[in-house]
């Protein structure tokens, strides 16, 4: 896909002030720092679509993005950062399990995860409520360069094998690097083909 227009929309923390749902719409979350202002960044081919944040956890809000006058981009605040309170989190929680259960034109939740590491359990718990919610996501690891090969194979394997002990079916997933431009065509070729669905 040719990313020729990529516009920033709106931010809310409601999800009934989210833009009209005429529109397919995909969704980017993950652990705040997991690499997702970047990846964004990356698959629009825009510098600064979506800030890198200085203050990670600061901004709470379910910020859209209009791509190719034909699709939403959506950036959701990330998960797991500590020094939020226990009603900071409450308030996240709510505003993404509404967003995810409610938004009509949700085709798919790309959930980030950081190669470097071996299985989190926040992102696996985040991601079976995601299945317990019946919503379509596949997975994004991020930072591939960060390691050898054989170790981000071993990490994404790892997690993988983790989700199996819950799931019979995996959803898809993608290896990526922001530095080696990688994994950006394979995103983008889903996101195309689920629009032309
Ligand atoms: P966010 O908080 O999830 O939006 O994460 P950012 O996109 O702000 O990235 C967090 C940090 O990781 C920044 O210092 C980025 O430069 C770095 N980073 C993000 N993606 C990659 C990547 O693919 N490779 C490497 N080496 N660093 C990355």
């Amino acid at each position: 896909m040719v990313i020729k227009s990529a516009e920033y929309l709106i931010s809310n923390v409601d999800w009934q002030k989210c833009p009209v749902a005429d529109k397919p719409e995909y969704a980017f979350i993950g652990r705040s720092n997991v690499g997702k202002s970047s990846l964004i960044n990356l698959l629009t081919s825009r510098e600064k679509l979506a800030k890198t944040s200085g203050t990670p956890g600061k901004t709470q809000l379910i910020n859209h993005f209009l791509i190719n006058n034909q699709w939403y981009l959506v950036d959701l605040p990330g998960y797991g950062f500590a020094k939020v309170s226990q009603g900071q989190r409450k308030a996240w929680e709510r505003m993404i399990e509404d967003y995810l259960r409610k938004r009509p034109n949700l085709m798919n939740v790309f959930v980030l995860v950081d190669s470097r590491h071996t299985p989190q359990k926040l992102d696996i718990d985040f991601i079976n409520q995601l299945g317990e919610w019946n919503i379509p996501f596949q997975i994004v690891f991020t930072k591939a360069d960060k390691n050898t090969q054989l170790e981000t194979s071993r990490n994404t394997k790892a997690f993988l094998n983790k989700l199996r002990e819950t799931w019979q079916f995996l959803p898809a997933s993608y290896v990526t690097s922001t530095v080696k431009k990688s994994g950006r065509d394979q995103i983008l070729a889903f996101i195309e083909e689920m629009n032309a669905r």
